[in-house]
């Protein structure tokens, strides 16, 4: 069957003239951020999306703000031709697909700098990671002004900030969480996922695992430390290593929890490596 192709715009200006038009005929707009390489994890929040708004915009930006020299910008997936067509399947009504002059022209100074949530977990492994997710973000919703916008619980402590800069700036967007997307065996969709060999895959199994015994020995009432100490031993066991964190925190305000049975809204959180491939993985107590 035959699928329409997808409308495109690459500039700021064309955005928001399409969103203005909806605006103006009375839609509700939606937003979903993401950096291409989709997966079904993805299409939840265009389904999210199409359930909350008439219309759906996604936009596509590899960005480099938000990745250190080190880490796998380059090397980041990137097919534009086939996510467009996933995006169309899915019902989604514009792709906004900008290039980097476009979102940071020259002499661009400006920067978003969340305090609280983001300074934990993925803000000590990566110190600069939020501040360039929290200025794309912003710049994103500016843009676009969409009545909402839709980002994965896979990357929960990213969702925390998002919601917490656009309470800070009033930015007047309704922030929606949308639940993991997984593989069969428990694996958090990821595009990074692809970069793993058929044996690593296999060997990744163990992080839903381990995952899974957390919130287990959780409820029934086993302490933090002795579960993040169990985490940490199943996945260097399986072939995981450098572990970055294994960390139990409060889901709201990404507190370290005290001695004793954890509280109701607890979280865990890890991210490890598994060869070249970073996994993060968090998991509802
Ligand atoms: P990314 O393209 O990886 O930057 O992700 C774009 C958006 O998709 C973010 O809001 C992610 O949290 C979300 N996302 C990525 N993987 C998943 C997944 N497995 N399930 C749900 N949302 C996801």
């Amino acid at each position: 069957m035959s699928q329409t192709a997808l409308p495109v715009v690459r500039t700021i200006a064309d955005l928001r003239a399409v969103v203005a038009a909806w605006k103006a005929a009375g839609e509700r707009v939606a937003l979903v951020p993401t950096m291409g390489a989709l997966h079904d994890g993805h299409m939840a929040l265009i389904a999210a999306a199409k359930a909350r708004a008439d219309r759906c915009v996604a936009s596509i930006f590899v960005n480099p703000a938000q990745f250190a020299p080190h880490e796998d910008f380059d090397a980041y997936p990137r097919g534009e031709d086939r996510d467009s067509a996933m995006l169309a399947a899915a019902g989604c009504d514009l792709l906004f697909a900008p290039n980097a002059r476009e979102m940071y022209p020259a002499g661009f100074s400006t920067a978003v700098s969340v305090g609280g949530v983001s300074q934990p977990l993925e803000g000590v492994s990566r110190p600069k990671f939020f501040g360039g997710v929290a200025t794309v973000v912003a710049k994103l919703l500016i843009q676009c002004g969409p009545d909402v916008a839709l980002f994965g619980e896979k990357d929960y402590q990213q969702l925390l900030v998002i919601k917490r800069m656009a309470l800070d700036l009033d930015l007047p967007v309704e922030i929606v969480g949308v639940p993991t997307a997984r593989d069969r065996d428990g694996l958090a969709l990821s595009s990074r996922n692809a970069y793993l060999t058929a044996e690593q895959r296999k060997a990744a199994s163990a992080l839903p695992a381990a995952m899974r015994y957390a919130v287990a020995a959780l409820q029934d009432g086993g302490e933090a430390i002795d579960v993040e100490g169990a985490v940490n031993a199943s996945l260097t066991g399986a072939g995981f290593g450098p572990i970055d964190y294994v960390e139990i925190r409060d889901g709201a305000t990404l507190d370290r929890l005290g001695p004793g049975p954890v509280r109701p809204g607890a979280r865990v959180f890890v991210a490890a490596w598994l060869g070249k491939t970073r996994l993060i993985d968090n998991w509802g107590v």
